[in-house]
């Protein structure tokens, strides 16, 4: 096609790659673990939103399995209580589409059963063999669920049908585990059947960091080592563990989000430009940025990692507890729930820029962003007519509360006198009032339907993020024995004080 500029310039239109009919195919969405939070929260909501926005197929079966002994009117009963108002004149045909199994995890018996149910229920529903499994157990059953669905056969074997597994974070609690637990998934499942979660990737506000970066000319040429300061990578979080004290007192928050979303966050920031917007190639590329990590040295790991545990405070002038307080917490834990971190990617673009990840509980407000703090100017003539520096351009990329790009730039403030003030060119995604925003859940699930990998974690950035956080890890088990590597700080504060020297360029 000719390339016409002046055409193209004149676009106001967005520029889609639609979804095809055929690319959403039949199919039966088995849930493992359905009588928990994920599914009631997340899951459910997402595929009724979807429904009602013609987003599923019309052939399609949602089939909940645990323990609990629901059937399937109890299910959508609890499953309607669950979902928005909106949209309510379309709940009964959606309902129409919902099952449930009990299941007992460890019982052939239980599991030949529910083959059985699962082929009456794709003759009824037409979905042509076509199956999702979605793991939303506890972590630790995901070898076992993914095993005993290959062991009792529930994988269908008609002819051009497809079946996924999707996975939730955490892929494993250590290197040795995640290689575990994608062993156990390859007995039965090869690599692009696989979908490894991080519903973080599917934010419209962290879609677009790619496409900010790749799909315009003017951000490129500045994002490297030359006009790059640092980058921060900043998550936080105001809410203590809530009902989640159980998991997270095992895992803290390295596991819980260094892992997968701040790594994922840094991975985005740091890539190079893959040659087509395809699933491996976007894959490819990250992962060369976690193999360019330098590895954490704990000889100097006083100066490049500080981990902090909440204790009693103010947030929005209510007194919380300490973490050591919570519910299900051990009252001697030593898990941290505060982390800062400084990480170099240690290649031709990004050598000696530090990126610090920063993830804490119990912080101020709930803000995720990453922030691109450029260079100051190489020589500024205004210095001899002012009496302090001026700031150097940011660009910050605001995924929470405000899904926001934000470049922050000098003026002149009108007037006879030389004053230069911070100036903000600014887009919000609110603005763009008639596009269809797809939750993040919504988003996976529907990637999941159509077999589009690009947003799922790939098993060797599992593995290689796995080895990176390991010597961090080793060094937070020091917290255990000793004092002074795990600081407290009061909730609703900015996490410890050792942290403060950072902290204070990376949030406003
Ligand atoms: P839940 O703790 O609510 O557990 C889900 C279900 O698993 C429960 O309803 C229960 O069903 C069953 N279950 C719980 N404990 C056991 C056990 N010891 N043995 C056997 N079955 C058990 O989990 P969530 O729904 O919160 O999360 C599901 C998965 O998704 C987890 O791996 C979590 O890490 C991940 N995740 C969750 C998020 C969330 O927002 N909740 C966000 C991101 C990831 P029953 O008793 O009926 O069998």
């Amino acid at each position: 096609m000719e390339n016409n500029k002046n055409d193209t310039q004149a676009t106001k239109e967005p520029v889609c790659a639609e979804l095809t009919d055929s690319s959403l195919t039949p199919c039966t969405i088995v849930i493992f673990g359905a009588s928990g939070d994920l599914t009631a929260r997340k899951i459910i909501p997402a595929l009724f939103h979807l429904f009602c926005n013609n987003g599923l197929p019309s052939q399609v079966a949602i089939v909940g399995c645990a323990r609990t002994a629901f059937d399937d009117q109890k299910f959508r009963g609890k499953m309607h209580e669950a979902t928005q108002p909106e949209c309510a004149q379309k709940w009964d045909e959606f309902a129409s589409h919902l099952h449930y199994r009990s299941i007992t995890y460890d019982s052939m018996e239980k599991f030949t059963e529910l083959r059985i149910a699962l082929q009456e229920i794709d003759r009824q529903h037409q979905t042509g063999g076509n199956q999702l499994f979605y793991m939303a157990t506890p972590p630790t059953l995901y070898p076992l669920v993914a095993d005993m669905i290959g062991k009792a056969g529930l994988i269908s074997d008609q002819n051009n049908s497809w079946s996924r597994i999707v996975v939730e974070k955490p892929f494993g609690s250590d290197l040795k585990t995640a290689k575990e637990l994608d062993a156990t998934l390859h007995n039965y499942f090869t690599e692009h059947q696989i979908f490894r979660i991080d519903h973080y990737l599917a934010k419209e506000t962290v879609q677009n960091i790619l496409m900010l970066r790749f799909a315009n000319t003017i951000f490129e040429p500045l994002w490297n080592r030359n006009y790059i300061e640092y980058v921060g990578i900043i998550a936080a979080e105001k809410l203590g563990v809530e009902h989640r004290a159980g998991y997270y007192d095992q895992a803290g928050v390295l596991r819980d989000m260094f892992q997968n979303h701040m790594l994922q966050l840094l991975s985005l920031t740091a890539m190079e430009a893959p040659s087509l917007f395809v699933a491996d190639r976007v894959r490819d590329e990250k992962i060369k940025v976690f193999r360019s990590q330098k590895p954490f040295d704990r000889s100097t790991a006083g100066e490049n990692l500080v981990l902090g545990q909440y204790q009693s405070g103010m947030i929005d002038g209510d007194k919380v507890i300490g973490y050591l307080d919570e519910p299900d917490v051990n009252e001697a834990s030593r898990t941290p729930t505060f982390a800062m971190m400084r990480v170099f990617v240690d290649n031709w673009r990004w050598r000696h820029v530090p990126f610090y990840m920063v993830s804490g509980k119990r912080l101020p407000r709930k803000e995720t962003k990453i922030v691109i703090q450029f260079k100051e100017v190489p020589h500024s003539m205004f210095a001899h007519l002012l009496d302090k520096r001026i700031d150097a351009n940011r660009l910050t990329l605001s995924v929470y509360p405000n899904e926001e790009i934000k470049l922050t730039f000098q003026t002149k403030t009108p007037g006879p006198s030389i004053c230069l003030e911070p100036a903000n060119l600014a887009f919000q995604y609110q603005q763009q009032e008639n596009a269809p925003l797809l939750d993040a859940y919504e988003k996976v699930l529907l990637d999941c339907m159509v077999g589009d990998q690009t947003l799922f974690w790939r098993q060797d950035s599992v593995e290689q993020c796995w080895k990176f956080l390991t010597p961090v890890l080793d060094e937070c088990k020091i917290c255990e024995g000793e004092a002074g590597t795990l600081h407290p700080y009061a909730a609703g504060t900015w996490g410890p004080e050792a942290a403060q020297k950072w902290m204070r360029f990376l949030v406003d």
